[in-house]
């Protein structure tokens, strides 16, 4: 697999706060083909006390790093003269071969273009993401094999319950299945995260009801979130 980036300062993700500085080595990178599987060294610059250090960063992710990306760890650094922790972001990938899950970072102001011809992806779940939050997330619904249209669905109704009280929730993430069977996810108002639960007969129902057309034949890797699942309501108010 292979992605096509335009290597420019704009590979610096920009996260809207402790966002790192991620500087190419070598700018004669720019519009260069980036072998995704490679190691990638860059140069880190702390933006805190302007230490620089070199690092290596692996674009693709193994089942046996899910941990770390599941609690976003993998997308942190600690500087060492400071000790200062900040967001690292850049295009990667997950991938699991025995669950058949390929998922994608696809950072803003990145151009990247996928090669899917060295890969047999035949029944796999192919999906992009555009945030490390949103990237997590899919892996964690999707290492539990649920349908991760069903999850967006339900969150847009939830988020839509709790928005007419608290106008001030600004996301909602799927957590994580408790022990007792319900269904918790992560909200956030301002700068508040908190957590709600939900039976998982809910997400049982909405599985037993989904209309066909959310099934249709996907071609290639497809963003499954938040928005996808507002313009499947709108569609099926259409029709
Ligand atoms: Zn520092």
């Amino acid at each position: 697999m292979r992605f096509y980036k335009r290597y420019t300062e704009e590979l610096t993700v920009k996260c809207k706060r402790d966002m790192i500085l991620v500087r190419i080595v070598n700018d004669s990178m720019i519009n260069k083909r980036i072998i995704m599987d490679n190691k990638e060294e860059i140069v880190l610059v702390c933006s805190q006390c302007g230490r620089k250090e070199e690092y290596s960063i692996v674009h693709r992710i193994e089942p046996v790093q899910k941990e770390k990306v599941k609690d976003m760890s993998i997308f942190q650094w600690k500087c060492p003269q400071c000790g200062k922790v900040q967001k690292l972001v850049y295009p990667c990938f997950y991938v699991d071969k025995d669950k058949k899950i390929i998922v994608l970072l696809q950072g803003q102001g990145v151009e990247t273009m996928l090669d899917e011809s060295d890969w047999k992806l035949d029944g796999y779940t192919k999906r992009i993401c555009r945030t490390i939050e949103e990237f997590s997330e899919k892996i964690r619904v999707l290492d539990l094999r649920l349908q991760d249209k069903i999850i967006e669905i339900l969150k847009l109704l939830l988020f839509a319950q709790i928005h007419l009280k608290e106008p001030e929730l600004t996301d909602i993430f799927f957590y994580q299945i408790a022990e007792d069977g319900s269904f918790e996810f992560t909200i956030r108002k301002g700068d508040r995260p908190d957590g709600i639960a939900v039976s998982g007969k809910i997400y049982e129902e909405l599985c037993e009801t989904i209309p066909e057309y959310i099934d249709e034949e996907e071609i290639g890797f497809c963003c499954i979130d938040l928005d996808w699942a507002g313009s499947q309501i709108v569609k099926d108010r259409i029709q």
